[in-house]
């Protein structure tokens, strides 16, 4: 068996303690006799499980008390039309546009009320995060919305935006769990969990009680109200069971490593070590803002569509996979996330300094 450094944006890397835990529980989990995939969600077992889970979860985010977690799925795209239709009492919205994914969710609103775009960085192919400290928020927004942290650009938001007021709607798809966060600075915040917690096919919302609301907007289906979800525990159906599991033992390693605090200590160090190279170098360039970078993905470019390929192609012989920028934008780009070791990291700058060489 032999194990890659896996940079890719998503699915992506996971703890390979998490992996080796699963794998002997495969068979007979914990005496049961069966795996966590054939259980009942109904059993005994199944709701220690999903119970710890969310106990666990709590505990590294520090979720207050009048906050809801549901586990649900859909990935983080169903969520671009279940926030609308939860939250949009007044049928105005307020979005940040700092990428596709903001973007989608914008475009995904305005089928449900009027969503206005108050800031956009697509001027400068949303390399950088605009200035949100007095945005032109609406008087009646029953929400504002950003994606916190920018998978495809690799641009985050260092300080959230002034909302004057109104509830914080964020997407933390790709920087969940990477650092500290104050969760009662958000009405809601949510993510697909397979950019740095576990497998595909969960999404975890984090929501404040008061907008988990009875008076969503007419015809909104039962499985797509957050009422739903939070009155049954996240279990009015089948939830991604064998998902949820996996996540459970993501926030264990998580709360074993020291919890967020050291987790975002660890993942500020390990990305200097890519964005210091990548400023000393003479072929590899960053393509952020130096003050909105991400920790967690980070696209790069040498300049040259052909060399950015030959990069590639040679990176992933020598055992670094997935570094391709996305279709959209293409250069590269290394996403090393909460699983990535450090190792990976100074591994891959050690490619990258050999390929400069070669290639000069
Ligand atoms: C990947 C991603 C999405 C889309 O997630 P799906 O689960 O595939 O719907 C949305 N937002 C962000 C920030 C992402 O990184």
């Amino acid at each position: 068996m032999s194990r890659v450094y896996n940079f890719s944006a998503g699915p992506a890397v996971l703890p390979e303690s998490v992996l080796r835990e699963a794998a002997d529980e495969m068979l007979d989990y914990r005496g049961t006799g069966m795996s966590v995939m054939e259980m009942s969600h109904r059993s005994k077992a199944y709701q220690a499980i999903i119970d710890q889970a969310e106990a666990d979860l709590r505990k590294l985010m520090g979720i207050p008390e009048n906050y809801k977690v549901l586990f649900m799925q859909g990935g983080a795209s169903q969520q671009f039309a279940m926030v609308p239709m939860n939250l949009m009492k007044n049928k105005v919205a307020d979005y940040i546009i700092t990428g596709q994914w903001a973007k989608k969710a914008w475009q995904e609103a305005k089928l449900y009320g009027q969503a206005n775009a108050v800031a956009s960085s697509a001027d400068k192919t949303f390399s950088y995060i605009p200035d949100c400290s007095d945005l032109p928020i609406s008087e009646d927004a029953d929400y504002v919305y950003i994606c916190e942290n920018n998978t495809i650009y690799g641009t985050k938001f260092h300080r959230l935006p002034n909302t004057k007021g109104k509830d914080l709607v964020a997407d933390v798809s790709s920087c969940f769990l990477s650092e500290p966060v104050d969760v009662a600075k958000y009405g809601m915040l949510y993510g697909g969990v397979q950019k740095n917690i576990g497998p595909a096919g969960v999404v975890i919302a984090v929501i404040r009680e008061d907008l988990i609301r009875e008076d969503v907007l007419p015809g909104t289906p039962t499985m797509l109200r957050y009422k739903t979800h939070a009155d049954n525990g996240s279990m009015y159906n089948t939830p991604p069971a064998y998902g949820i599991y996996i996540c459970g033992k993501v926030f264990k390693w998580l709360l074993d490593m020291g919890g967020l605090e050291v987790m975002g200590q660890i993942n500020e160090k390990k990305a200097a070590v890519l964005y210091d190279f990548l400023d000393s170098s003479t072929l590899f360039r960053g393509t952020v803002v130096k003050q909105d970078r991400s920790l967690m993905n980070v696209p790069f470019v040498t300049g040259s569509t052909e060399l950015d390929a030959k990069f590639v192609a040679e990176a992933a012989e020598a055992g670094f996979v997935n570094l391709k920028g996305h279709r959209t934008v293409g250069g590269m780009r290394a996403s090393i996330y909460n699983a990535m070791p450090i190792e990976g990291v100074e591994k891959l700058v050690q490619f990258m300094e050999k390929f400069e060489k070669e290639n000069r």
